[in-house]
């Protein structure tokens, strides 16, 4: 098989690329390792900031999100029993965000691929890719057929943190910058209708929990929990007390109790590679970068990576000139690393650190204080929430 761009990973990173580059009449081949059914069924993100709901407007996969997606136009902050809202709208010139799960964007990203009869290949093994240093790359893969090579002008390494692409980098020309947090998130599922229109992040002496939803009868929660948590430890009731605890304020607001559908515990990591392109390769998304999920930022740092990849492939093939392919590494982790020290902060404001001490939790409440008392730090907190446009 011959293609312009080959793209390894069928995540949001991989996805929006390839319906991007089919509106520019760039050709491509994508390649996913896991099958239809995990790759839509994966619950992961939720929040879209506005650039990313303004896009799939823009490229024609919005019509559910129109429908279906939940538009907040802000948060609730909650410490000390009392619950804060910060009003993004209000502070940004209306921007917002909308809960609309990332199996939902997945689903809408899937269709749109099928129906321009582009190349998707799932459960594709032994994945691994050559020659991005040389004139010829080339992805190799094999399905049901046997063993299939794709050469390709380009290669798109949208494969996630655990993908092949970034290991192919010689190790001398990668710098990382890494930190593990030493707590985790318990996430539940559950079949409970929304109790507030809008998230609730609440800093409690037990920890850090999250209030937030799926749709009009589907809440999702979460819980600071340790990163290796027995989760046979934890059953619904414990959960639900627990997330009632830490949850519940002084004002009477608490979430509805419901069955849970789904848990899990998840670490949580601050990651960075860096350049993010080697070649003819270019990373984009988890592959090149991890935040810890309390800013709501991975999905929509990985949109804006191939937003902007998408424009330099365009303009090299259109004109030939490779100015935004030599400046795409600089240009995404300037947005990155504004969005590492963002989702940094939410998380070290919110959870407490188990080397933390009774100083620490207070100063953490005087911040949060701070921050749903000043109008310059709320239009600090919401700006970044909503998102920064896409330049
Ligand atoms: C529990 C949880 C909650 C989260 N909440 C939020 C949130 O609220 N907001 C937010 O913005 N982000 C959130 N995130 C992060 C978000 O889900 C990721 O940042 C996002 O999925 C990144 O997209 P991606 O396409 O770069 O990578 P992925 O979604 O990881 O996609 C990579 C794809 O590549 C495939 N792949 C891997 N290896 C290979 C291989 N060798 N060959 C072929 N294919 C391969 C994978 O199967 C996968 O389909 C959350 C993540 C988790 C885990």
């Amino acid at each position: 098989m011959r293609t312009q761009v080959g793209i390894v990973g069928a995540g949001p990173a991989g996805l929006f690329l390839g319906h991007l580059l089919h509106l520019e009449g760039i050709d491509s081949v994508i390649v996913e390792n896991c099958t239809r059914e995990h790759v839509i069924e994966r619950v992961r993100a939720g929040v879209l900031e506005q650039s990313t709901v303004d896009l799939m407007h823009q490229i024609g996969v919005g019509e559910r999100l129109r429908r279906e997606g939940l538009r907040h136009g802000g948060i609730y902050l909650c410490f000390g029993g009392q619950r804060r809202r910060i009003d993004f709208e209000d502070l940004t010139g209306g921007r917002s965000i909308t809960v609309y799960g990332q199996n939902e964007v997945i689903k809408d990203l899937i269709a749109a691929r099928c129906s321009t009869c582009r190349p998707l290949y799932f459960e594709a093994d032994d994945v691994s890719i050559s020659g991005f240093d040389s004139a010829e790359p080339r992805i190799r893969f094999r399905d049901a057929g046997g063993m299939r090579e794709v050469a390709c002008d380009f290669i798109a390494g949208c494969d996630g943190f655990h993908g092949i692409c970034r290991p192919a980098i010689p190790p001398a020309c990668l710098r990382m910058y890494e930190r593990i947090y030493p707590f985790g998130w318990l996430g539940i599922l559950a079949q409970a209708a929304p109790s507030s229109e809008e998230l609730v992040y609440s800093l409690h002496e037990n920890g850090f929990a999250l209030f937030s939803m799926r749709s009009p009868a589907v809440t999702r929660l979460y819980l600071q929990c340790s990163p290796d948590e027995d989760l046979a430890a934890w059953t619904d009731e414990r959960i639900w007390d627990e997330l009632l605890e830490r949850l519940e304020a002084a004002d009477g607001w608490r979430p509805n109790r419901g069955a849970v559908l789904q848990k899990g515990v998840t670490g949580m990591r601050s990651f960075v590679a860096e350049p993010m392109r080697h070649g003819s390769l270019f990373l984009a998304g988890d592959a090149a970068h991890i935040v810890p999920p309390t800013g709501a930022k991975g999905l929509n740092l990985a949109v804006a990576d191939v937003h902007r990849l998408s424009r330099a492939l365009a303009r090299h093939y259109r004109s030939g000139d490779t100015d935004l392919l030599d400046r795409y590494s600089d240009a995404c982790l300037r947005r990155v690393w504004r969005a590492q020290r963002f989702s940094w902060w939410m998380t070290s404001m919110l959870h407490r650190s188990p080397d933390g001490n009774e100083f620490d939790f207070r100063r953490q409440l005087a911040e949060l204080d701070y921050v749903t008392s000043s109008r310059a730090a709320m239009t600090s907190l919401a700006e970044n929430y909503a998102g920064l446009p896409f330049d």
